[in-house]
């Protein structure tokens, strides 16, 4: 039989003297084609990828692929028993070898030698006021979080006894099952990959070894945050399990609406109405800022819309060194609730400037200007 079959560097299509990777990344290729998952009642298929599985074995075992360099076929047969100097695999080194490249390849079937996991991180969205974010806060924050059971200190078993090895995978946390001709290695369905089974269940936790508590914590806001930052506390997150190490928490900070201020990164803006007289004269005005109210100059013949710029009245952001800037849009209000004797003045008014419309309102004269245009 032995002389039939067919060369391992052949089957996986690589040199004689392919390094460990190019190995490896042939029989992924081979194994992702062949795979019976993915050609389902297909004899040819199965019989090359279990070509490929024992070509791969051998050659990613330095010390089987020396013996199968020198002896060939022969050097690496079970049946041969020792042949080339050195024992026949056993099925547990072989399965190793295998659930870590399937590990990979099918993102399943962990080979998971430890049952030891780290407790899982935990978000917590925080709304804080623009004044907070523009000049740092502190806060304190409640989240439930799964912390060490203080009963049995995370054992899960009633102080007294102790939990005892699990008898499905004597501690391993994993089992091997068997499927088709390949073995998986999956989490122990009795204990859960802990290893562990506990005979008389803790009555806080009930056997889990974590519980559900609030925790307040203090959570310090940084000057200049912005919408979406996160700030990490570590170790504040879940707790682990068999002693794994804690999680993280993630502040996940949201600015709440402001009444007068919308923020885009450092620069600030409002919206600043004026009076259409002030518009037209020009004046001082006072303006809102984040450290209270500030003299602003208008210029006189202000139209609506135009933008001033306050230097350094922004925000800092957090990793920034400078200010930015509040951008002031001002707006012309139309006077409402007049007078007789204000009605008066301004019908006076507008037929002293209808004479010459166009010299006292650039926009409409333009927009004449416009329209002949478009008309002759
Ligand atoms: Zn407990
Ligand atoms: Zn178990």
């Amino acid at each position: 039989m032995a002389a039939a079959k067919k060369d391992y560097y052949e089957v996986l299509g690589v040199n004689r003297d392919a390094s460990e990777e190019e190995i490896k990344k042939a029989f992924k290729k081979l194994a992702m084609k062949f795979h019976p998952d993915r050609n389902p009642d297909n004899p040819k298929a199965e019989e090359s990828f279990k070509e490929a599985k024992e070509a791969y074995e051998i050659l990613s075992d330095e010390q089987k692929r020396a013996a199968y360099d020198q002896y060939g076929h022969a050097g690496v047969d079970p049946s041969m028993g020792g042949g080339g100097g050195f024992g026949g695999f056993n099925s547990g080194n072989f399965s190793d070898a295998f659930g870590d490249i399937f590990g990979d390849i099918f993102g399943g079937a962990r080979n998971q030698r430890s049952n030891v996991y780290r407790g899982a991180d935990l978000r917590y969205n925080l709304e804080i006021s623009l004044e907070d974010a523009a000049k740092g806060t502190e806060t304190k924050i409640r989240i439930p979080v799964q912390t060490t059971c203080e009963t049995c200190h995370g054992s899960g078993a009633r102080p007294g006894t102790s939990p005892v090895t699990c008898t499905t995978c004597n501690g391993h946390g994993q089992v091997r099952m068997q499927q088709g001709f390949f073995s998986v290695q999956q989490t122990c369905p009795k204990c859960h990959g802990t290893g562990k089974m506990v005979k008389e269940p803790c009555p806080t936790c009930h056997g889990g070894g974590r519980v559900k508590q609030n925790k307040t914590l203090n959570v310090k806001i940084p000057a200049g945050v912005d919408e979406g930052d996160r700030i990490r506390l570590s170790g504040e997150g879940e707790a682990g399990v068999n002693g794994g190490p804690t999680g993280d928490l993630y502040v996940v900070v949201h600015l709440k609406e402001h009444p007068i201020f919308q923020r885009e990164g450092a620069n600030l803006h409002c919206e600043m109405p004026i009076s259409f007289s002030t518009a037209a004269l020009g004046g001082e005005i006072e303006v809102p800022t984040l450290d209270g109210a500030a003299k602003m100059k208008i210029p006189a013949e202000t139209q609506t819309g135009s933008v001033f710029r306050l230097r350094g009245k922004g925000i800092k952001p957090l990793r920034s060194s400078e200010y930015g800037d509040l951008m002031v849009h001002v707006v012309v209000e139309t006077p409402v609730r007049l007078t007789e004797k204000q009605k008066e003045l301004l019908r006076e008014f507008e037929s002293s400037t209808q004479a010459d419309a166009g010299k006292h309102s650039p926009k409409n004269k333009s927009w004449v200007d416009k329209a002949r245009d478009f008309f002759s």
